[in-house]
């Protein structure tokens, strides 16, 4: 790291800090400039790092700190150039060459409507069945999901229809419980600073979608994920799906810039959410569309068979012939960026 020191700090405040970072194993090398004086700072204990970071900043003397380092390790491009591609089984992997489609209904509501979703999502092409049986919702009123009947429902679709099972876990004390149905746990935008949560789906082996904070900067994100990293369990794709801006046209702001600026600097791979991101059914075949143009490596989308009558997220849910109609245009766009997607399947239904 380098310390900034303030114009006219004195030697013995430039010597104060010297002496600390000495005191905690740094090299100390000063660089005495006419106006500022400047210290490089390598070595060093990693333990408490940040913490004494935060400590220097607030030396009166001190001007800034400036790290040479990214404050994430496990998560960095650098820590695994090849890149994570997670493998679901059933030839479904994430993050190597195929596009994934994840989608269905925002929330499991009845197994008639799940049955028929799962269904026509799989004959589109779709490989991970998405669906909601914990819901967080910003009303304490609102309808807060099925619970473990609705998992029950979501692994027979799955099993029934040849689908992963993607479903997302609020309650760090439901992990297990969850785990036991799901192929990829969901950890919502709510919850990406739930630090305890971060580490218990850490321990988990299962393969964890963490959704992008809808306040989160790109750093607070990769940190977020780093938790999980950090706990043990490597299964990491990121969801970038918008985040609050000032605009109210949309529900958020989708930042497709967010996918080619993450793969300069993780090699988890990044999934995109148009539904969420933009709160409009209208809008999420062209976000779709961009998003895969722009090398994102999965999509997960709402799609309901009467999103009129949905209990949530209906405005933003795709009905069935949209979707249909969706995937081999999102399959010609894979192709011309080198990539590939599975569309169009013939279903052996048990
Ligand atoms: C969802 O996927 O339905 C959802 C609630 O997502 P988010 O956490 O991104 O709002
Ligand atoms: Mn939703």
């Amino acid at each position: 790291m380098i310390v900034v020191m303030k114009s006219g700090a004195q030697p013995s405040a430039i010597q104060e800090v010297s002496d600390r970072l000495l005191e905690l194993g740094y090299q100390v090398n000063p660089i005495f400039g006419v106006e500022k004086t400047i210290i490089g700072a390598v070595g060093g204990s990693e333990h408490g790092k940040v913490d004494f970071i935060d400590q220097l900043r607030s030396y009166a003397d001190v001007e800034d700190v400036i790290l040479i380092t990214k404050p994430y390790k496990f998560v960095a491009i650098e820590s695994r150039p090849n890149r994570t591609v997670i493998d679901l089984g059933n030839g479904v992997h994430i993050g190597g060459n195929d596009v994934v489609t994840m989608a269905g209904p925002c929330t499991v509501e009845s197994e008639e409507q799940l049955m028929e979703t799962a269904e026509a999502v799989a004959k589109a092409g779709a490989t991970i069945l998405r669906g909601g049986a914990y819901k967080p919702s910003t009303s304490p009123y609102s309808y807060q999901g099925m619970g473990v009947p609705g998992l029950e429902l979501l692994k027979d679709a799955g099993n029934r229809f040849g689908l992963k099972v993607i479903t997302e876990v609020m309650d760090l004390r439901k992990v297990e419980l969850v785990a036991q149905y799901a192929d990829i746990l969901q950890i919502g935008t709510r919850n990406m600073q739930n630090y305890d949560l971060l580490k218990e789906v850490g321990q988990s082996k299962i393969p964890v979608m963490l959704k992008r904070g809808m306040t989160a900067k790109i750093e607070e994100w990769l940190l977020a994920a780093e938790y999980i990293a950090a706990g043990g369990n490597d299964q990491i794709m990121l969801c970038e799906r918008g985040v609050r801006t000032f605009e109210t046209a949309t529900r958020n702001t989708l930042d497709l810039s967010a996918i080619p600026l993450l793969k300069t600097l993780t090699h988890l791979p990044i999934i995109v959410d148009p539904s969420q991101g933009t709160g409009r059914r209208d809008l999420v075949g062209p976000m779709s569309k961009a998003a895969v143009a722009c090398g994102a490596d999965g999509l997960i989308i709402e799609v309901h068979p009467h999103p009129d009558h949905a209990i949530k997220d209906g405005a933003q849910s795709m009905t069935i012939p949209a979707f249909q109609q969706l995937m081999p245009e999102l399959s010609q766009i894979s192709v011309a960026v080198g990539r590939s997607m599975a569309t169009l399947r013939e279903l052996t239904v048990t």
